[in-house]
């Protein structure tokens, strides 16, 4: 274990003086801080794209099989080229 000191006001004092485990709560504290950190991570979600020639527009989705096979264009409704894996 290594010791690390902390600062604490008059009042965060008195609670932790009335702790009888007060080093472990910090660590499992601490703990639980990376725990949620790790968790609150954005799912970096691939995006797939299918372009439409004559809106010049790319349509993205997470979602590779929605775009596959001509999917109709959201603005003209004509089937637009699949483009694989955008970003
Ligand atoms: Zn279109």
């Amino acid at each position: 274990m290594r010791h690390k000191t902390i600062t604490l006001c008059p009042t965060t004092y008195e609670i932790a003086r009335k702790m009888d485990n007060f080093s472990a709560w910090i660590r499992q504290e601490l703990m639980k801080k990376q725990a949620t950190q790790y968790k609150a991570k954005p799912e970096i979600k691939e995006k797939y794209g299918a372009y439409c020639e004559p809106c010049d527009v790319t349509f993205l989705d997470s979602d590779p099989v929605l775009l596959q096979g001509r999917m109709p264009c959201k603005k003209c409704g004509k089937g637009t080229t699949y483009l694989g894996l955008i970003e």
